[in-house]
């Protein structure tokens, strides 16, 4: 067979494991920076030594056994002339007994134990004595099991020699990093120190990262950061997007005359935050970020309701087919009515639906008679064809993928002169964002905030209570059924394990229904089909069912004034934010609701601090915001950002809670120097996120 292109030379698993790693460039073996350090510039004495202590010593072998208690082991005595120490090894191999035998001069290094029977070393890494000394502390990195230490040290000690650092930040920019960062340390400089520590160095600063070198390495990360959003600004800035006026008279007052009630001020607000941004021909790009049971839908559907007025269709989108449904339900229902003198329609798209149904739908939303479009990742799919789209809605942001986002936003539409428009954005999320996120992640949104409950809520109390008090629980869930209320309860997020997530729904299930007779209890859980969910769904919201059990499906989305108390079972396994969201569930309407935080701690032990820190803060706040800074605190930034953290790097050094002077530095540097000075932001953008930059401007 003729060879059409010379044969590769297929990577070592070493190199694979380099790429799986990200390490594929020199500049990112120069960024992979060490976890820690060893200090193998000293050769301590054990006259010297602490307990404890991890350290290097180097002498003569003078004993040398194999020992059987209480196991077999290797145990070798060495003598440094100041005292002697026992080395221990559990696992060894002949050539291990070799280096080690009676005589041998040899240096090790290990954690030092003293103890009644003198100094002990178990399993500590060795060699044959003499060879230099380094003068740096030997770094270690961050790797994976198929990825030995010393190789990766050696890959990225070259990929530091070959990787360009230089200097990117203009002059002008540079007297004010210094001051911020407090050093006038290169970004050269600041990598091989980091890399290479001298020995005089305080671990302290290096470890907390206080260091000067580390300051500026975040520093530069946050300009990364930065810029690349200024830049999708600037870039979203050039695009073409329909301009949309409400009219008066329009869709947009008569739907505000059919609401049952009267907008919060908030909610006025924010919806004139919209409206002027879908007057200008650039696509919007928003964030509207309101509690649970704040009143997004209502704002949304307003939106909705100037984009078809003005003659387009809009899309509404929510994670799963039971959100949407009950999600855009009432949105519906205020918009429906007043589409059809208009001939206009609602089309539904689901993973679930019949391919009849499925066809019509397609003709409908090709056709421009279908308005308002709304459904699941269904409506990003290749064989949906907007007539006119100009805005799209994404309900429960941070349950979608970025690329999915990219999807949405590329279902483009015609101007009338021909020219290619994009839809506008609007993204909706119930966790809200703290501050130094919003600046830095999303500082390319913008972001619109409901910070007020409609009026009538009453707060929700929240109990903290141990899994041993059940009885009580359920004494207290008749209590609520006695007074017509309705009651959830939350089961287990077992991850591991679906089968076991179900069977011990369906237990608590039966476990009820005997302790509640005469109550319809309800089962659900995220692997029925999706008719039966809808049945159960419509049976607890029309009030028929008195208790509804439940996976974490109802996490986001349902809306039932009746329901007043929320179980959750083993609350210790959730994450703040998800207790925040099961929690708004109730507490919708007029009733005094209560929330009851279940927990079950392991046998015979406490809770984790993390596990009660989280259950503290639920019982100590309400408030969203609140919730949201504490979980910042507790679990760092990822989970704020959702999918977002599948595609675009997170900050890898920087660190929101401490490095706030940093980012404000670098939200100030970052737009002077895409003014000025292009190319170099070009350079610090590809050098810090290479081919991710894409990522995070969806
Ligand atoms: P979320 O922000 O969690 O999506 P929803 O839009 O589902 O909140 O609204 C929660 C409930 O509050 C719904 O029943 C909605 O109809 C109602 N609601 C929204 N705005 C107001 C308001 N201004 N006054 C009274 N009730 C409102
Ligand atoms: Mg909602």
């Amino acid at each position: 067979m003729p060879e059409a292109t010379p044969a590769r030379k297929p990577l070592t698993a070493p190199q694979k494991a380099l790429h799986k790693l990200g390490l594929a460039r020199d500049i990112d073996l120069a960024l992979h920076l060490p976890l820690r350090y060893e200090d193998e510039t000293r050769i301590v004495k054990l006259r010297d030594a602490r307990d404890g202590q991890l350290a290097q010593i180097e002498g003569t072998v003078t004993h040398s056994e194999i020992g059987f208690r209480p196991r077999r082991q290797l145990l070798v005595t060495l003598d440094d002339g100041s005292d002697t120490c026992t080395l221990r090894f559990f696992n060894f191999y002949p050539a291990h007994q070799k280096t080690l035998a009676v005589g041998a001069q040899v240096r090790v290094r290990g954690e030092l134990r003293g103890g009644f029977l003198g100094w002990t070393m178990v399993h500590p890494a060795f060699h044959a004595a003499g060879g230099e000394l380094p003068d740096a502390l030997t770094p270690v990195y961050p790797t994976s099991a198929q990825l030995p230490q010393a190789y990766l040290r050696k890959a990225v000690a070259s990929g530091l020699n070959r990787a360009d650092l230089g200097e990117t930040l203009p002059p002008e920019l540079l007297g004010g990093l210094h001051a911020v960062v407090r050093g006038t340390w290169t970004l050269r400089d600041a990598l091989r120190y980091l890399h290479h520590p001298g020995p005089e160095v305080s671990l302290d600063a290096l470890e907390d990262r206080s260091h000067p070198a580390w300051q500026r390495l975040k520093a530069e990360e946050l300009l990364a950061q930065q810029l690349s959003q200024f830049t999708a600004r600037q870039e979203r800035a050039v695009l073409r997007a329909p301009a949309l006026r409400a009219a008066p008279g329009g869709l947009h007052e008569q739907l505000l005359g059919v609401l049952p009630f009267a907008l919060t001020t908030a909610q006025r607000r924010v919806g004139e935050e919209i409206a002027r941004d879908l007057l200008r021909q650039v696509p919007m790009h928003r964030l509207l970020q309101g509690d649970v049971g704040s009143g997004k839908t209502v704002v949304a559907a307003l939106a909705a309701a100037i984009a078809i007025d003005a003659g387009w269709q809009c899309a509404l989108m929510a994670p799963t087919e039971i959100l949407a449904e009950q999600h855009f339900a009432k949105l519906i229902g205020w918009l429906e009515p007043l589409l059809a003198p208009l001939g206009k329609r609602v089309a539904w798209l689901t993973g679930s639906q019949k391919k009849k149904q499925r066809g019509e739908m397609l003709a409908l939303i090709a056709s421009g008679e279908a308005a308002l479009v709304v459904g699941t990742h269904a409506v990003i799919q290749d064989q949906v064809v907007f007539s006119k789209l100009a805005l799209a809605i994404i309900d429960e942001q941070h349950r979608f993928g970025v690329a999915q986002r990219l999807a949405l936003r590329s279902k483009v539409g015609a101007a009338d002169d021909g020219s290619a428009q994009e839809p506008h954005l609007l993204m909706m999320t119930a966790t809200p964002i703290p501050r130094t996120l919003a600046m830095s992640y999303y500082a390319d949104l913008d972001v619109s905030t409901i910070d007020e409950l409609p009026p009538g809520r009453t707060p929700i109390v929240t109990k903290v209570v141990a899994d041993s008090r059940r009885d009580e629980v359920i004494e207290r869930i008749r209590g609520q059924l006695a007074q017509g209320r309705q009651v959830y309860w939350v089961c287990p997020l077992i991850e591991e394990s679906e089968a076991l997530d179900l069977s011990n729904a369906t237990a608590t299930h039966a476990e009820l229904s005997a302790s509640l007779p005469g109550v319809l209890v309800g089962l659900l859980h995220s692997r029925m089909p999706v008719a039966e969910k809808k049945a159960v769904m419509s049976l607890f919201t029309g009030g028929q069912m008195g208790v509804l059990v439940s996976t974490t499906v109802i996490e986001v989305g349902v809306d039932v004034p009746n329901a007043s108390l929320m179980v959750i079972e083993h609350a210790e396994r959730f994450g703040l934010s998800q207790l925040h969201q099961l929690r708004g569930r109730v507490g919708r309407g007029a009733a005094a609701s209560a929330c009851v935080l279940m927990y079950t701690p392991p046998d015979g032990g406490r809770l984790g601090e993390t596990a009660r820190e989280r259950l503290k803060a639920m019982a100590d706040t309400s408030d969203g915001f609140e919730i949201a800074r504490r979980d910042l605190e507790i679990r760092g930034p990822g989970e704020f950002l959702g999918a977002r953290q599948s595609g675009a790097p997170l900050l890898r050094f920087a660190d929101l809670a401490t490095d706030t002077h940093l980012l404000d530095w670098a939200r100030e540097a970052a737009p002077v120097m895409l003014r000025q000075h292009p190319a170099l932001a070009e350079k610090h953008i590809a050098r810090w996120l290479g081919g991710k930059a894409e990522y995070l401007k969806a």
